[in-house]
């Protein structure tokens, strides 16, 4: 009788970490997913198994190196007849931590509901078609139900067969004592049927990737990294799980004339030195396109904002519209005719102000 530690061919001192690393290779080379209708190699994997499930977990180990070979043998045959089916590709480790929470034999595992993933697809807006708003169409890729063969993953013309290791229960039961551990078959991953010839459009997945189209209607007001949800647009469940969302997120492009500033728009609105210091009414554009009256105070500095109400964004959530922040920009003149020139002379000559006293103070 073959010890585990012989099974797995690791010396009795092994940590755990070699242990699993042993398993876990013997375990890959001798699946029965790898080597189809070789019973040699399943017995060898039944035997690895079993093996691993003795010594791979450290509590159990500890009870079986203080019993010694109590379970009197791992070889096929042996008292120890465990089933190839306590384990799948997916998932080494913690082999009897489902002993007590463990299903009785005979119920059937489904797999469990999935939501689908959420999906995020960006759509590049113009700044007045974010400020209006539009109705436009996006193009997403997800895994939809493959045409070639209906999502069953088999070549058409030929059909799923039922598991020859679990015989179509999806689940294989050991009984000990009190307790029965049942597991998914490793063979067919609980689904009770294998796929002899895969679907050669999906490779037996029973999904493809497709692109879809979806219209969807963008609020005025969006800016960049908005984010608009279509429901259940997202990828597919999985065992009748929900589909997942669909995010479509703006990006919109800047505008030349105006700035966003959450809802406000700013503008930026050049003023002569003489408007600015005696006051004036300018002409000033709105984001629609029309054009509104602002007063521009007498003493009016550069950079100051003033602000017209109801002007800016629409608000994307409780309606109406952010303002219009109309920023003054004194503007210089480059070139000056001779009266200009005499005219500012004369304002430099009787100027009392010093704008640096308090810099240089
Ligand atoms: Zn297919
Ligand atoms: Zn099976």
């Amino acid at each position: 009788m073959k010890t585990p530690y012989e099974i797995l061919g690791v010396p009795k001192t092994a940590s755990q970490d070699e242990i699993k690393k042993a398993y876990r290779k013997l375990a890959r080379e001798y699946h029965p997913d790898r080597n189809p209708g070789d019973a040699a190699a399943e017995e060898r994997f039944k035997e690895i198994q079993g093996a691993y499930d003795t010594v791979g977990d450290e509590e159990e180990r500890k009870e079986y190196d203080a019993r010694g070979n109590g379970f009197g043998g791992f070889g096929p045959g042996g008292a120890g007849n465990f089933s190839a089916a306590d384990v799948n590709l997916g998932d080494f480790g913690d082999l009897l931590g489902g002993l007590f929470g463990g299903r009785r034999a005979g119920a059937q595992p489904r797999p469990r509901p999935q939501r689908g993933a959420d999906l995020e697809v960006p759509v590049k807006l113009s700044f007045e078609d974010a400020l209006h708003g539009l109705e436009t169409k996006v193009a997403v890729e997800v895994d939809a139900t493959c045409r070639t063969c209906h999502g069953s993953g088999a070549e058409p013309g030929t059909a799923p067969t039922l598991c020859p290791v679990c015989h179509g229960r999806g689940v294989l039961a050991e009984s000990q004592g009190l307790f029965a551990i049942s597991q998914p078959c490793p063979r067919c991953r609980g689904n009770g049927t294998v796929i002899e010839t895969p679907c050669h459009t999906c490779g037996g997945a029973g999904t493809e990737r497709r692109t879809r189209r979806f219209s969807v209607k963008i609020p005025a007001g969006v800016k960049t990294g908005t984010r608009i949800r279509l429901k259940g647009k997202g990828s597919p469940g999985e065992a009748g799980g929900p589909a997942g969302d669909l995010y479509v997120v703006t990006e919109v492009d800047p505008s030349k004339r105006f700035h966003r500033r959450g809802e406000d728009l700013v503008v930026d609105v050049p003023v002569t030195y003489p408007e600015a210091a005696l006051g004036a009414t300018v002409e000033v554009p709105t984001p629609e396109g029309g054009r509104v009256s602002l007063k521009v105070p007498a003493g009016a500095h550069d950079g100051k904002l003033l602000r017209i109400r109801g002007q800016g964004a629409p608000k994307l959530k409780g309606g109406g519209r952010g303002d219009l922040l109309a920023r003054v920009k004194l503007s210089v003149p480059s070139k000056l005719s001779k009266k200009e020139r005499e005219a500012i002379e004369e304002l430099q000559r009787v100027s009392h102000e010093d704008p640096r006293q308090e810099l240089l103070s």
